[in-house]
């Protein structure tokens, strides 16, 4: 079995990312910028936000964070009054949000939408078009990529449909030759679908939902599963059982999420150089 550790991979990005603001700073007198915004009070939420502040630190991005409670119309208000600031390149709104301000992520404009989380971005990686791309979707392709792993015509299951992760790493798979199944939820043949393909892409959300009896010795197993289990941090797929099976699988933690925050950072420097190369 081969770990597929995500360090070396967000090193690699972490190091262009510095290159690239090395030149920035020397052609522009400004600086990218990222704001983020949060409303209430997730514990959980804030703890990233400070992940992503540490990111910022270490690459000479500047960070802001503000946070918003019981003033719906003034957070929708500060996402436009940022998206005209032209000292903000990069916005970032944390969630979980409250009901009646989940449309509140689309008041984001698409070029300070670092996440690529908005319908616009989202729309233009459908239709294959360049623009600022879910940062866990890239991440999962980065490490196939650096890794070495053939995409090409291979069968992939990714399990998880959602907008933001599930959906954008089929696409992006899809763009790379791969044949596709989404599974979700209401699958009824879990096992099936994965023993079917041989990369297999964990995003549901659920702490051992993926067990060694569903894999082969050929399986290529991404995890990007986030589930804290008696205080520890686990992915999707049962590790100790799989990775003795599996072909090549990714840790949790150290595998995709330690790329996501690097591939946000360069996001966040893209941004910034789309708004102010193009504006010169
Ligand atoms: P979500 O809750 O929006 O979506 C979960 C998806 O999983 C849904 O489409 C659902 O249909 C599917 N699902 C749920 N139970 C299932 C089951 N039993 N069988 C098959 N499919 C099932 O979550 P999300 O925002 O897409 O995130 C998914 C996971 O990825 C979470 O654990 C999240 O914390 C993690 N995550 C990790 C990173 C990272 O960088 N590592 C980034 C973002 C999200």
């Amino acid at each position: 079995m081969q770990e597929l550790n995500g360090k070396p991979v967000a090193a690699k990005i972490k190091a262009a990312v510095q290159a690239e603001l090395q030149q920035i700073k020397k052609t522009l007198s400004k600086q990218p910028n990222l704001l983020v915004l949060q409303y209430g009070n997730d514990q959980a939420s804030k703890t990233y936000a400070n992940r992503i502040e540490k990111n910022c630190q270490e690459v000479g991005i500047n960070f802001s964070y503000e946070q918003f409670n019981k003033n719906p119309d003034g957070f929708k208000q500060r996402i436009r009054t940022a998206n005209l600031d032209p000292e903000i390149s990069a916005i970032m709104i944390q969630q979980p949000l409250t009901d009646n301000l989940k449309n509140s992520l689309e008041l984001i404009s698409p070029s300070k939408d670092v996440e690529g989380i908005t319908s616009a971005s989202l729309g233009k990686l459908f239709t294959g078009l360049s623009g600022l791309k879910p940062c866990t979707a890239e991440a999962c392709l980065e490490i196939i990529n650096y890794y070495g792993i053939k995409v090409t015509g291979k069968k992939a299951a990714v399990i998880g449909r959602s907008n933001i992760v599930g959906k954008p790493i089929a696409m992006l798979l899809q763009q790379a030759d791969a044949t596709v199944t989404i599974c979700h939820s209401k699958t009824k043949n879990l096992a099936a679908e994965i023993k079917a393909a041989e990369i297999i892409i964990a995003a549901a959300g659920k702490a051992a939902l993926i067990t060694a009896e569903m894999l082969s010795s050929n399986s290529i197993v991404i995890d990007v599963g986030t589930n804290f289990v008696q205080g520890k941090l686990v992915g999707d797929v049962d590790y100790l059982n799989a990775s003795r099976k599996v072909s090549k699988i990714t840790p949790v933690p150290g595998g995709v999420g330690t790329v996501t925050n690097q591939v946000l950072m360069r996001n966040i420097v893209k941004a910034f150089k789309n708004i102010n190369l193009n504006n010169k």
